[in-house]
């Protein structure tokens, strides 16, 4: 992969003095800042970028090297100190740069410091939310998008809370550090404790004039639009976990999680047990003793099924597959249809004339024997 001029990473033209770059290089390192893009891949990479662009046009030599021979006068030969070469890593960066980080972002990433040393982190609370997804939804997953009134990061002063960037001052109590540092004569000989500043509550920085809209916190309260990409094969009770879409935290301080809990929207005809679906089918007498094709719903639409002459209600018939996915990913479940056969209260005269007939009919006499097995195991499965 070629590299990209240094000068134009840093959005800076080729005279620029070095305060120009070292502004250049802040606003770089603010906008890509690994806490401000969570997981982003490409955020990471423009942050290391301009580091490194940072790291030769903030050094004399090196800039000088690099305008006369380019990205060649960087590589190897003991030149380019390894970064021209190699690339930065993340701690090189943050023990390097450090205090430019301190003095734009403050406390918020204090952390990312090198060494032991820490300031205090800002972390946004988390948000809980709950879901609702019908069966198709479990089955296929869904896109969807769910309104959270949350705290965001403050838009007049970007999460500072200083009405500008010069009402923004390192701590003189703790010179930015965040921290304060005691050293006692104990009777083990000298100790050394270290305490937040509690001046600038560890922050390191201190706000002289504060933003307008947010009174200094950095975060206003808003309503925000969060889309969710919900996987198939999901369960009621779930939850689902969306980093940084939770509070925004005190003066550009991390984002908290959004936990979406899932819940289930109750369907009309089927029922969830597991991965399997139930179905409780009604069929008539007549359909029952002659046989019949009938209709049963599933999630993707009615299927029709055989109904076999002399079908017994409390058979219960498997369709495999037509179930849910499994969560873990092994297959489907099925759909269980119980059958029941539908026996009509108020017949007509003729009708009532007609199965009275039937009465005296050894046909119609219960010969139970055959089914009683699937009952009992039935019965056996329905409490175990
Ligand atoms: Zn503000
Ligand atoms: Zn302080």
């Amino acid at each position: 992969m070629s590299k990209r001029d240094y000068y134009e990473v840093l959005g800076v033209s080729k005279s620029a003095s070095k305060d120009e770059i070292k502004k250049a290089y802040r606003k770089q390192a603010l906008k890509y800042h690994p806490d401000k893009n969570p997981g982003n891949k490409e955020a990471e990479e423009k942050f290391k970028e301009a580091a490194e662009a940072y790291e030769v046009l903030s050094n004399d030599e090196k800039r000088a090297r690099y305008d006369q021979f380019g990205h060649a006068g960087m590589n190897g030969g003991g030149f380019g100190g390894g970064f021209g070469g190699g690339g930065m890593t993340m701690e090189d960066i943050f023990s390097s740069f450090g205090d430019i980080f301190g003095d734009a972002f403050g406390g918020a990433f204090g952390s990312r410091r090198g060494g032991s040393r820490s300031r205090s982190v800002n972390k946004g609370s988390n948000l809980r939310l709950k879901v609702k997804l019908t069966l198709e939804e479990f089955a296929h997953g869904a896109e969807k998008r769910v309104k959270v009134n949350k705290y965001v990061t403050c838009n007049t002063c970007h999460g500072s809370g200083a009405a500008s960037d010069s009402d923004v001052t390192t701590c003189t109590a703790c010179k930015g550090t965040g921290h304060t540092t005691r050293v006692m004569n104990t009777i083990l000989g000298q100790m050394q404790t270290t305490a937040p500043c509690n001046v600038c509550g560890g922050e390191g920085k201190v706000i002289t004039k504060k933003c307008p809209k947010c009174y200094g916190e950095g975060i206003t309260q808003a309503e925000e639009v969060i889309p969710l990409s919900i996987p198939a094969g999901l369960a009621p009770g779930m939850q689902l976990s969306v980093t940084g879409k939770g509070n925004a935290a005190r003066r550009g301080g991390i984002n908290g999680d959004l936990i979406v809990v899932i819940d289930e929207e109750p369907h009309d005809e089927l029922i969830r047990e597991g991965n399997d679906l139930i179905y409780n089918l009604f069929i008539s007498i007549p359909d029952a003793i002659l046989g019949a094709n009938v209709e049963v719903p599933t999630i993707d639409g009615k299927v029709r099924i055989k109904i076999d002459p002399g079908t017994q209600g409390g058979k219960i018939l498997r369709l495999r597959g037509k179930g849910l996915p499994d969560v873990n990913g092994y297959g489907k479940g099925d759909l269980l249809v119980n059958v029941n056969v539908w026996i009509p209260k108020n017949l007509s005269r003729e009708e009532q004339k007609a199965f009275e007939q039937f009465k005296n009919s050894s046909t119609f006499v219960p010969k139970p024997d055959a089914d009683d097995k699937g009952f009992f195991d039935r019965v056996k499965n329905y409490f175990s």
